[in-house]
């Protein structure tokens, strides 16, 4: 198999990885920057194929190199994953996932960094001789996740390039990268993918109904992977339960705090920023019923008769409040305030029990 054939809505950049290859003007460092489960890894292998085929006109996507590069068992192919510590067997259990699944995505550990000694490593095996004579690629997959250290020593692979040895890195937001590396790179922005696409690869592949489909794809903005992870993690009674925490109308003020103090450790860092993301998507649907706009176009089509309740329920201007105190919310959490105090903060606005700043 072709891999660059089989990457969907990447063309841009396919194109222009294609014809640097076809006129011998790749770069060594690539960095292919965008949103989770858009295909980063995936074209890095794909290039990877280009630079190992054995065959004219490469990549032939037949020849054993290619093969080997599709199977990530190729000799002169390394790829590095964040990881635990010491651990390189989940390193192994991932990537036999990725060349298995053509849709999967790693599963990275929250903490999970690249060590020095991992770079250390590779940097071993490039200045080897190579197990044949031709290119050697490596892939650094979520490249923000290196140490300083291992990042330094990243910076001397890139600085200091062997012939025919070609670095790819990956990551979602390139303000994590170290600067001096950054700079070294050719950047490759890979966009998101459109949300007709993702509806129709969770119907495919999970067998999920359309509206249903339609409310992951909507939330993952442009991430299959993201999508599919989202469809596996039960982000429906997530959301139904924010819905109730967020709309069940407070007694009194002392409720915001009973409430909050009920969730206890179930209300971390993750937790709510996960509910506030679901809620913006909530209240940009009610705004949307308002303005009649069809039901295709909304994210929680499948609670459509509750939008609409509280569409006729709430002012605008209701709305417009939950929004930005969902968002103020947000940006709470972001500085690290204590969640707990953040959605008693956000409970009290909801319900115009506070009428200055909330307390955070
Ligand atoms: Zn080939």
């Amino acid at each position: 198999m072709i891999l660059f054939d089989a990457i969907r809505h990447q063309e841009g950049v396919i194109t222009v990885l294609r014809g640097a290859a076809a006129s011998g003007r790749l770069a060594h460092a690539y960095l292919f920057w965008g949103p989770e489960g858009v295909g980063k890894t995936r074209t890095a292998q794909a290039l990877a194929q280009l630079l190992l085929c054995s065959r004219p006109d490469p990549p032939c996507g037949s020849c054993s190199e290619c093969e080997r590069v599709a199977r990530l068992t190729h000799p002169d192919l390394h790829c590095v994953l964040p990881g635990a510590r010491g651990g390189s067997a989940d390193e192994r259990k991932q990537l036999e996932a990725f060349a298995a699944d053509f849709f999967y995505v790693p599963q990275i550990p929250r903490n999970a960094t690249i060590s020095i000694e991992r770079i250390r490593g590779l940097k071993l095996e490039s200045s080897k001789a190579r197990v044949r004579a031709g290119n050697r690629v490596i892939v650094i997959r979520n490249a923000g996740r290196m140490t300083h250290e291992a990042a330094q020593a990243a910076l001397k692979i890139i600085e200091e390039p062997q012939p025919g040895t070609f670095l790819i890195l990956t990551c979602r937001d390139p303000s994590r990268v170290l600067p001096t590396i950054l700079s070294r790179c050719q950047r490759m922005r890979l966009r998101a993918l459109p949300r007709e696409y993702i509806e129709g690869t969770l119907i495919e592949r999970l067998g999920l109904e359309a509206e249903v489909a339609r409310f992951f794809a909507a939330l993952a903005q442009g991430g299959l992977g993201r999508a599919l992870a989202l469809a596996e993690s039960d982000a429906r009674t997530a959301r139904d339960r924010a819905i109730e925490l967020f709309e069940t109308p407070l007694g009194d003020a002392g409720e915001a705090a009973r409430r909050a103090q009920a969730l206890g450790r179930g209300w971390d860092a993750e937790a709510a920023r996960m509910a506030g993301e679901l809620l913006l998507t909530w209240y940009s649907d009610l705004l949307a019923v308002r303005h009649e706009l069809p039901a295709e176009r909304l994210t929680h089509g499948d609670r459509l008769p509750q939008l609409r309740r509280q569409a006729e329920q709430l002012s605008l201007a209701a709305i417009r409040r939950r929004i930005e105190t969902v968002e103020e919310m947000l940006g709470a959490l972001e500085q690290h305030v204590n969640p707990l105090l953040a959605l008693q903060g956000a409970l009290l606005r909801i319900n115009g029990l506070v009428e200055a700043d909330p307390p955070f």
